[in-house]
């Protein structure tokens, strides 16, 4: 093959190299695409951050203060805000510490593969997100186990069958580790993780467990506490990650939790050593929503009002919404032509809400996914709600 060849053959492996929306405004409840406003429908800023006056001010003032860079933490990079940062991450989550990197992304890759090596042993639900699936590839362990999503009896039978492997010792002797690592929120159903029972498991085995929070923060628990909150958890649950770009509308990525654990992130992952800090911006900002939360649990309120509200319209009007248990509603359309033929309509009636289709999901589970925010009023929602209405009618979908 020449290089020719090559481009051609990349070329043909994607159908087109448009990116088919750009947004020209701020990511509130209404965006602008092409100059026209259209509902921002299906953003996970689940709490309206990514707009809200109170991070811009935050972030002025400290960029004004500060300037923008930082550098790599371990060299000269770690700046009075990032101490800042991971102490009122630590205090919200409820747990010891916390380690900031770069996205969540990141923190999985952190999270997994410092710990985990060749010989150690993984457990993990068959709809985790991407980055924990590369997590666990970067690690090369070789002892993985992926058990049928939420299926309990066969996470246990998994971890029987771990126990057995973990009596080898490893080449240098010691014990291999088992961890069994899940979404908390699975980000196409929105439904949970039955936590309290994964961690009566770990018990009884005697392994280690790891949460990803990425949809959980900012949503379940007090006052968006998260997943470990919601079930009422604390420090039972040894590994939380969480992202800074969908309830807190930043970017970034962290973990959280025992001391001894996250000292040892912060002076062996490479994903922390051999990569720059977050600027100052994005910490002033997520330091901010944090602020916010911990003040005052309105926008978490207003988030779950607006999702109930939205749910239970949908369900009138004859939709299948799925059995989400967040904030994340999906509308079930299955086949990929209806899915994103419905899309596509509800962009000419101005609404932004984008067709998932396979391989996102299985064929024939095909959907709108649908994500309402603390930035959207009855109004907005109404506005969403007849023009999904006027296309499930139009196509069928709903009589
Ligand atoms: C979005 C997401 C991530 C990645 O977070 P980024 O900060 O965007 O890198 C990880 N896990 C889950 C479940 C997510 O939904």
């Amino acid at each position: 093959m020449n290089t020719t060849d090559f481009y051609r053959n990349l070329a043909e492996a994607v159908k087109s190299g448009k990116i088919p929306y750009v947004i020209e405004s701020g990511e509130g409840a209404y965006l602008t695409i092409n100059g026209k406003k259209k509902l921002n429908f299906c953003s996970s800023h689940y709490l309206g951050l990514a707009v809200d006056d109170r991070l811009k001010e935050a972030v002025k003032e400290a960029v004004d203060k500060y300037g923008i860079g930082t550098g790599y933490r371990t060299l000269a990079g770690t700046h009075t805000l990032h101490v800042q940062l991971e102490e009122a991450l630590a205090r919200f989550k409820g747990a010891e510490a916390a380690i900031v990197l770069t996205g969540g992304y990141m923190a999985n890759c952190a999270a997994i593969a410092t710990i985990i090596g060749k010989e150690d042993i993984v457990i993990s639900d068959e709809l985790n997100h991407a980055s924990i699936i590369d997590a666990i590839r970067l690690s090369q362990v070789k002892n993985k186990f992926i058990y049928k999503h939420l299926d309990m009896g066969e996470l246990e039978e998994r971890l029987k069958e771990a126990v057995e492997l973990q009596k080898t010792p490893k080449e240098n002797g010691e014990e291999p580790v088992i961890l069994i690592v899940t979404d908390g929120v699975f980000s196409m159903d929105g439904d949970l993780a039955p936590l309290p029972q994964i961690v009566e498991l770990a018990k009884k085995y005697g392994v280690l467990t790891m949460v990803d929070d990425a949809h959980g923060e900012g949503v379940l628990g007090k006052g968006g506490r998260g997943i470990v909150d919601h079930f009422n958890l604390h420090g039972q649950v040894d590994i939380e990650m969480g992202t800074l770009s969908k309830a807190f509308s930043v970017m970034g990525g962290f973990i959280t939790g025992k001391a001894t654990l996250i000292n040892f992130y912060k002076q062996k992952a490479r994903q922390f050593l051999f990569s720059n800090a977050l600027t100052i911006a994005d910490t002033a900002a997520v330091l901010e929503g944090v602020k916010i939360l911990e003040e005052s649990d309105e926008l978490v309120k207003k988030l779950w009002d607006n999702t109930n509200y939205l749910r239970e319209e949908f369900k009138k009007l004859g939709f299948d919404t799925g059995h989400s248990q967040t904030p994340i509603t999906p509308v079930m359309l299955p086949d990929e032509n209806l899915a994103r033929q419905f899309s596509a309509k509800l962009f000419e009636l101005d609404v932004f809400a984008t067709p998932i289709v396979f391989p996102m999901v299985p064929k024939g589970k095909d959907r709108v996914r649908v994500i309402p925010s603390a930035a959207h009023d009855k109004k907005d929602l109404d506005l969403g709600i007849a023009a999904f209405a006027k296309v499930g009618r139009e196509l069928k979908v709903i009589s």
